[in-house]
């Protein structure tokens, strides 16, 4: 059935029917507003938008894909502030030709998300739309101070999590290949890591309760980009030793001749990028451990008018010029190192 015949109403009794009553929320949805649980002073809010056709394709992404992705791209930010994540509203656009089928399993990729999370859809809004739009907004509460992005000072290192260059990987394999590909166990976790990215919820967490982190950031328009958002904030530069950025073995096997490209530029991988001082490196080796996610040295934090340089190997300067996606120009927008 396409959701023209089910309607608004019948669409949001829908949702209402399929989402639990979360945890501290009196009121849900079905009423003009949600009513929850105050539990903290200190409330993160954070908003993130997906269109169809300029964040994905709904020919390459399932709809459960696609509601997992909606919200895990939300508790990335949350992550990033070394917050813990708690109700979201969603609002819906909607092309009338849509399957409701659709729309469901978009909610049950939504709901994986926040069981795994332990958040709450309180409620949102739905129309009709020339094409899908998701709009999340999150609400979060910081039990420490939260990290912010502009607390690195020089001296420091730089450290990230997990491993780069995945999903922008599966992005371009995506845009180049026969979905046979797919079958491949490497190729599914590429995929898995474009379309299913992990929130570094808990390594944010601990590392904002340790104290550990001067600044930190999610990398969610490549590792350049963002990186240059926390020097800019902080008025540092930085000094990226390409040889410990950290890539999977899928994407050794299939990135080819671009090498780093996608790990140095490509987006959407929602690792966290931060920073600390070095005595705290031992510290940081243990939260790895207990957090269970890879935190891996990359650079260090230099004088702000060195800007953001590459080494390889031997020392040398990288070219690279990078490639953040700047929504208004179109393009990817360049960050020289030469
Ligand atoms: P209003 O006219 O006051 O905006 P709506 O009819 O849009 O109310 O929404 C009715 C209820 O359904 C509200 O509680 C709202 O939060 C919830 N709601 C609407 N759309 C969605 C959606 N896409 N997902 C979850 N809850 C929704
Ligand atoms: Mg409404």
């Amino acid at each position: 059935m396409k959701v023209a015949r089910l309607g608004e109403f019948g669409l949001i009794e829908k949702f209402r029917k399929i989402t639990p009553r979360g945890h501290g929320v009196s009121i849900g949805i079905g009423d003009d507003a949600a009513c929850v649980e105050a539990i903290s002073h200190s409330i993160l809010l954070t908003s993130d938008l997906l269109i169809e056709n300029v964040h994905f394709k709904l020919s390459w992404t399932s709809p459960f894909a696609l509601g997992y992705k909606a919200v895990a791209v939300n508790l990335s930010d949350i992550a990033a502030m070394g917050g813990v994540p708690l109700y979201l509203v969603l609002a819906l656009g909607l092309p009338p030709t849509f399957h409701v089928n659709e729309v469901h399993r978009m909610y049950r990729g939504m709901r994986s998300a926040c069981a795994e999370t332990g958040v709450s859809l309180v409620g949102g809004d739905t129309s009709s739309a020339d094409r899908l739009t998701i709009s999340i907004c999150m609400v979060g509460h910081a039990p420490v101070q939260p990290v912010r992005r502009d607390g690195a000072a020089v001296g420091d290192d730089i450290f990230v999590t997990g491993t780069l260059g995945d999903s922008a990987l599966a992005l371009n394999l995506l845009q180049s290949r026969t979905p046979a590909d797919s079958k491949s166990r490497s190729i599914g976790f590429l995929l898995r890591r474009h379309h299913q990215p992990t929130p570094r919820l808990a390594a944010g967490l601990s590392l904002a309760r340790a104290g550990a982190a001067t600044a930190m950031i999610d990398i969610s328009d490549g590792l350049l980009q963002d990186l240059g958002h926390v020097c800019k904030a902080s008025g540092i530069g930085a000094e990226i030793w390409q040889k410990h950025i950290p890539v999977s073995s899928a994407y050794r096997q299939h990135t080819g001749s671009s090498g780093m490209h996608y790990a140095l530029g490509g987006g959407e991988d929602y690792e966290l990028l931060f920073c600390a001082k070095p005595d705290r490196r031992a510290q940081i080796t243990k939260l790895a451990k207990s957090s269970g996610v890879r935190m891996t040295r990359i650079g260090k934090c230099v004088s702000a008018k060195s800007g953001i340089i590459v080494l390889d190997e031997s020392g040398s300067r990288v070219p690279v010029s990078v490639k953040g996606y700047d929504h208004f120009a179109r393009r990817r927008i360049s960050r020289s190192s030469k």
